[in-house]
């Protein structure tokens, strides 16, 4: 029995899940591929079975599987590629091309944009994290809000724990306006939760966000001179822990 038209069919399962999950990350349903300079050549065959060159210009997320929409290399016209045994969706080789270029058009979108998760031992946001895949399609299932807060970093070349940095700013804002706004004033103190960069140990501390006299030192463990400063200690930046979380704001007199 010849066992390779299977293994062929379940690569390109297996790639289009990746170009699925890939879409759906990202939430959209079809991808145009604008790379002019370096596009993904398939051969469409017409009616008459005579082939015909064409780029592939759209891919679209339909059901489990994608379509494409391809243009004749010399006549400029459209063609849709529905069914997977056209050999447009049936050659593994040119879907994995497809996969290249989809992952580029995300990358030069997601440039600057979302770069927000970052590893906590070493600062960079080449990471992955887990997610949920069918094993007989290789199709991407989904995800949970805990795959994030774990992964592997590509520089640290170990598993480590992630930060989304911007998340933590927003918290920070959204709760100093919700004491304000509570309490008519700005808070001394705020709680937070840090992570050890050397030994990714964390810990909840007490930062303090304006002046405060002496005898709080032992109870404080970090004095910084606004929220922004604060906020600023969720980069990765020179001290040896990073805010990860800001827990509460509250006054010294509760501290006391
Ligand atoms: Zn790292």
């Amino acid at each position: 029995m010849n066992i390779f038209p299977k293994r062929i069919e379940n690569l390109c399962d297996e790639i289009i899940g990746r170009i699925l999950a890939l879409m759906k990350v990202n939430s959209v349903s079809e991808v145009i591929l604008t790379d002019n300079d370096n596009p993904v050549y398939v051969i469409w065959f017409d009616k008459m079975g005579d082939p015909c060159e064409c780029s592939v210009h759209k891919v679209t997320a339909v059901g489990k599987g994608i379509t494409l929409e391809v243009h004749d290399k010399i006549t400029g016209e459209n063609y849709k590629v529905t069914s997977r045994h056209e050999a447009a969706l049936a050659n593994p080789v040119w879907l994995n091309e497809i996969l290249e270029a989809i992952t580029n058009t995300f990358r030069i979108k997601n440039t600057g944009l979302e770069e927000n998760v970052i590893c906590c031992k070493c600062g960079g946001n080449h990471v992955i994290c887990n997610a949920f895949i069918n094993p007989n399609t290789k199709q991407f299932y989904n995800y949970d809000d805990e795959s994030f807060l774990y992964g592997w970093c590509e520089k640290c070349d170990n598993y480590t724990i992630l930060c989304d940095i911007e998340a933590v700013k927003n918290d920070i804002e959204n709760g100093f306006k919700r004491f304000v706004e509570t309490y008519g004033r700005k808070p001394e103190l705020a709680e937070c939760e840090i992570i050890w960069k050397d030994s990714l140990n964390t810990e909840y501390v007490n930062i303090a966000i304006t002046d405060i006299p002496e005898e709080y030192d032992n109870t404080i463990f970090f004095y910084c001179k606004s929220l922004s400063d604060l906020k600023s200690l969720a980069d990765y930046g020179k001290e040896d822990f990073i805010v990860t979380g800001c827990i509460n704001f509250t006054d010294l007199g509760n501290k006391a």
